[in-house]
């Protein structure tokens, strides 16, 4: 995909970077309650693209685990 960012655009300036937010909150979430997705993709946080993006990405994917493991989905 060819994308270009015109920082003079509005559109491109604050509706581009929230569709992509929720392709990423998409992304990161679990399927069934037991198939987890982490990985920089899933970031939300504005750390995409990034070593810290897919580090805190294990974290929360950790999290929703042990949350699962907890309270299975049934
Ligand atoms: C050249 C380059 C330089 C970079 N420099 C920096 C930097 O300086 N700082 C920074 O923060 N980030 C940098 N990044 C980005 C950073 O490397 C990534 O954001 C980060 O590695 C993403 O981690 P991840 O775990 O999400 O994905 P990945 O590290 O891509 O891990 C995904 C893994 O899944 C495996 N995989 C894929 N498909 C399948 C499949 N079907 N079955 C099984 N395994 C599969 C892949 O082989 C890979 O090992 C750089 C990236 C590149 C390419």
């Amino acid at each position: 995909m060819l994308c270009s960012i015109n920082s003079t655009d509005i559109i491109s300036l604050f509706v581009f970077p929230e569709i992509i937010k929720s392709y990423r909150v998409a992304l990161a979430e679990a399927i069934n309650g037991n198939l987890f997705f982490a990985g920089e993709a899933t970031d939300v946080l504005g750390d995409w693209g990034t070593v810290n993006g897919a580090l805190n990405s294990g974290e929360r994917v950790a999290l929703e685990v042990i949350e699962a493991i907890v309270n299975p989905v049934t």
